[in-house]
């Protein structure tokens, strides 16, 4: 197994006041591993303030910092996945661009892959100055995530992670476009081990996960490894459609036998109501699972990269060698 670079990918999101400290961060942590060259790989996700220009001036700088940038907010999780196609090392650790995944650790990390571990996942622990709302959120989401899904997602991994290259080329191959790739580690597999860490609070400005995109996620994350809500809805009909059955044949005992009716409008009412509102959840359920096909099958690419400071995308090179040969061969 070759180990002589390591790429460390950042997506970045109107992270102009964060990228020049990360980037000290990033090279004094790295400068404690000398036998290893890296590439520090930022990912502008559509950022209307000055990210570009700051990574620009990094670039100048030093040319280890390489960038891209996409023609507009894709998103984290696709911001990400361009680290991965566009880096080249053995290793490819992914962090945040606001500090809270700190620096520091990224020579614990490498150990841990030197050690002979292909993937090493970094799980947050609480931290004091976390909201208490984010961390119920958070712990929520895993539990409802868990539940439904086929593959174990470990509760407090984020998006800090290193994979070795054989991981990222198996990821590289995966079409999937609703992506939650703390899910797709997993169910790759290879050989997995952890490190606990304490987030740092945001170095500077605002979280860029507003409420909307969160909930999106958390729909991909279901969506993308669980069948169980399209399960669930088909249970739910059954039951309810027995629990009419029940009342209507408790209502015709009462007519015949004792020539009681039902108060007319509970029954019709809410008998109405609760087949309306299963019929609602239903369509719903389906609605998400047809939205995602829909998004599949249209083949879009992940995301539009505008500009490339330092890089080309791997494939093209890929393609380009290809093309290369088979003209040789002839
Ligand atoms: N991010 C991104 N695109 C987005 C939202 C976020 O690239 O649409 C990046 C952001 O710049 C940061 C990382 O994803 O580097 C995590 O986002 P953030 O820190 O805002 O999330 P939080 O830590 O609050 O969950
Ligand atoms: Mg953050």
């Amino acid at each position: 197994m070759r180990q002589n670079m390591v790429s460390i990918v950042v997506p970045a999101y109107e992270e102009a006041a964060n990228l020049q400290l990360l980037y000290q961060e990033v090279s004094a942590a790295m400068e404690t591993v000398p036998d290893l060259r890296f590439e520090l790989i930022l990912v502008d996700d559509g950022s209307r303030d000055e990210t570009w220009d700051v990574i620009q001036l990094l670039h100048d700088h030093d040319p280890r910092v390489k960038g891209v940038r996409f023609s507009r907010n894709f998103g984290h999780q696709a911001a990400v996945t361009a680290g991965y196609h566009y880096s080249s090392g053995d290793a490819v650790i992914a962090m945040d661009g606001d500090l809270q995944h700190p620096p520091a650790l990224l020579p614990d990390m490498i150990a841990k892959w030197r050690e002979g571990f292909d993937v090493v996942s970094m799980v947050r622990e609480a931290a004091e100055h976390e909201p208490v709302l984010k961390s119920w959120t958070s712990r929520t989401f895993y539990r409802l995530i868990n539940l439904l899904s086929d593959v174990p997602i470990r509760p407090g991994v984020a998006d800090f992670r290193l994979l070795d290259r054989k991981v990222v080329r198996k990821l590289n191959s995966l079409k999937e476009r609703g992506r939650f790739v703390r899910g797709l580690i997993p169910w790759i597999g290879f050989q997995e081990t952890s490190i606990p860490y304490k987030p740092n609070p945001r170095h500077a400005g605002t979280t860029k996960y507003s409420v909307r995109k969160m909930l999106m996620l958390a729909l991909d994350a279901v969506s993308s490894f669980s069948s169980a809500p399209l399960r669930m809805s088909f249970i739910l009909g059954l039951t309810v459609n027995a629990v009419c059955l029940g009342l209507m044949a408790y209502a015709l005992y009462n007519k015949i036998n004792e020539n009681k009716d039902l108060s007319e409008w509970a029954s019709s009412f809410l008998t109405m109501v609760a087949l309306n509102a299963v019929q609602m959840l239903m369509i719903g359920i389906n609605g998400i699972y047809l939205a995602r096909v829909f998004d599949e099958v249209k083949r879009r690419p992940l995301y539009i990269a505008e500009e490339e400071l330092g890089l080309t995308r791997k494939r093209r090179k890929v393609r380009l060698s290809v093309a290369v040969a088979t003209q040789r061969g002839r």
